[in-house]
């Protein structure tokens, strides 16, 4: 659970079970204001009226020559927050050059 800019609270993690309680992403370096900054303003072009804006910035830049041949990797921490997010990155991978891989770990199988 993080606490947008507007004060209203989000599970980023809706299907994390135990693993919230020592997630890694709550430890460390994560808990520098600067990488916590840079995290929310990520978060924050996932959700509500920012997420086209999102797709159209990653299906742009999945364009780019430095991911041919690569695996690019989706979140280094939370999870698919929605259904609507999910099928953005569906459509983001579907537009990326087919020599461009994507993984990522997820526990929402259910979406
Ligand atoms: S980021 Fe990973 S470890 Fe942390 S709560 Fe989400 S699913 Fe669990």
């Amino acid at each position: 659970m993080v606490t947008l800019p507007s004060g209203t609270s989000m599970n980023v993690c809706p299907s994390a079970g135990i693993c919230a309680q020592l997630c890694f992403a709550r430890q460390g370096t994560y808990r520098f204001s600067n990488v916590r900054a840079a995290h929310m303003g990520d978060l924050l072009l996932t959700v509500d009226d920012a997420l086209p804006r999102f797709e159209e910035m990653m299906s742009e830049e999945l364009q780019h020559r430095r991911y041919r041949g690569r695996f690019v990797r989706l979140h280094d921490a939370g999870d698919f927050h929605s259904r609507a997010y999910l099928k953005a990155w569906l459509r983001i991978m579907d537009s990326a050059p087919e020599d461009v891989s994507f993984y990522c770990y997820t526990k929402e199988v259910c979406l």
